[in-house]
């Protein structure tokens, strides 16, 4: 038995320097697997890499709901979200790519909708990509990783009318009632490693039944210190969290996580 974190960027560049090094911290926290997530076409070949050098590793390869109309957001004279180097492909390239690559895939994400980033008249189409997506999970029957800010019930209206079921919710944000909505839906939601500093989470763990919840670290991102980058063995403070939150021995914990992740991805962590 062990932990997982189901939606990590260890091919984020501030893991270049020392990735042996978080692995290792990972395994020795008791993490069994760690899905890294991929954004586009080249972070989904970089993890891919990763994953075939990595056994803990498991590859989940996307297309960021920003990164599907980012060259039409670029053309609105609108700024990078992240430093990327090169211009970035069309969303035709990159779903073209994830088509050619579904099977080498551990599941797809991740994906979705941001209405933060992505201004109003670019919605229709982020959605229309959104919902290839969510058909090429469905017919390669890989689970979906998703990313949804500020778009969470059209999210859920889109999943529900595609017939979507193996979704887990990544850093979920939105209403408590709606995230027991997707709960009821029969999807997953996984709850990052700044839950102990993040209310909305630990109201979360607490307000959906505990066989619909997975854990994650979005690292590097949303560390449970500020400030400082964020990694897989993290997963540790956020299973010591809800130990405590749902009054289980750590063995108990353990199995029902373990069973979630074995119920949405179809394999063992
Ligand atoms: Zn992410």
């Amino acid at each position: 038995m062990g932990l997982f974190d189901v939606h990590a960027h260890l091919t984020d560049k501030r893991f270049a320097e020392d990735e042996a090094l978080v692995l290792d911290r990972a395994s020795a926290a008791g993490l069994t697997t760690i899905v890294s997530n991929g954004l586009n076409p080249r972070d989904n070949a970089a993890v891919l890499a990763l994953a075939a050098r990595a056994p803990l590793v498991k590859p989940a390869l996307g297309l960021y709901p920003v990164d599907a109309v980012l060259p039409e957001m670029l053309a609105m004279g609108l700024p990078y979200p992240r430093d990327e180097a090169a211009p970035p492909p069309s969303a035709e390239e990159a779903v073209g790519w994830l088509e050619d690559h579904v099977g080498q895939a551990f599941a797809i994400g991740e994906v979705g909708l941001d209405r933060h980033w992505v201004p109003e008249p670019l919605w229709a189409a982020q959605e229309a990509v959104f919902r290839r997506l969510v058909r090429l999970a469905m017919q390669a029957d890989k689970a979906l990783i998703l990313h949804s800010r500020k778009a969470e019930a059209r999210t859920l209206e889109i999943l529900v009318e595609e017939g979507a079921r193996r979704v887990v919710w990544h850093c979920f944000s939105g209403k408590l009632k709606l995230g027991q909505a997707i709960a009821a839906q029969g999807h997953w939601l996984s709850l990052p490693a700044n839950i102990s500093r993040a209310g909305s989470f630990s109201r979360l763990a607490m307000a959906v039944p505990q066989d619909r919840l997975l854990l994650e670290t979005d690292c590097p991102y949303l560390g449970p210190r500020p400030g400082e980058r964020n990694e897989p063995a993290n997963v540790a403070e956020t299973a010591a969290h809800l130990q405590a939150a749902w009054g289980l021995d750590a063995p108990s914990l353990q199995d029902r996580l373990e069973r979630n992740f074995q119920a949405v991805f179809g394999v063992s962590p």
